[in-house]
């Protein structure tokens, strides 16, 4: 038996808060330029998925407030926030796990958002791409099609776990 090498949690720590300042003040500026007000629900829901920096479905988010607060929210209010930070694109909405994300990257609205969804760890990475969205502004004319939401998901092995199977064999 080999040892494994152990990630570095502090480095680990000081990404995550840096991903997490970098959510927030997307969101801020955001919400100054669009005149759009980033309200208690809403900030505190953006704040947990920036937090966890994985996706969440609505129950756990719901979980996680009645930790922090000792009060249940109604689902209906976790579902409007997140229909706000949706369509101002703070948050992603992963389809085939029916669970959210936050989003640090401050890109547009109608931009693609590739999702890489490592299989064995559950890590999820965004990706965008202009060369893509170009592409499927194309495939969308050509097809006299106006595309609103486009969101890739691409299962596989992210890089760490592919070593390591590798590594196994
Ligand atoms: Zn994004
Ligand atoms: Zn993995």
């Amino acid at each position: 038996m080999t040892a494994q090498r152990v990630p570095q949690p502090r480095q680990k720590k000081s990404q995550a808060i840096a991903a997490f300042r970098s959510t927030m003040a997307n969101a801020e500026d955001l919400c100054r330029r669009e005149g759009a007000k980033l309200t208690p629900a809403r900030r505190r829901v953006l704040e947990i998925l920036a937090e966890e920096g994985r996706p969440l479905g609505a129950y756990d988010m719901i979980e996680k407030i009645a930790v922090a607060t000792g009060k249940h929210p109604a689902p209906v209010s976790i579902y409007r926030a997140l229909d706000f930070l949706l369509e101002n694109g703070l948050v992603h909405r992963l389809a085939s796990r029916n669970a959210f994300l936050a989003c640090a990257h401050g890109h547009k609205h109608e931009e693609p958002v590739v999702f890489l969804i490592c299989e064995a760890c559950g890590t999820v990475t965004e990706a965008t791409s202009r060369a893509l969205h170009r592409e499927i502004a194309l495939l969308g004319a050509e097809s006299g099609f106006a595309p609103h939401s486009q969101v890739l998901e691409i299962t596989g092995l992210c890089r760490s776990c592919g070593a390591q199977k590798a590594a196994v064999g």
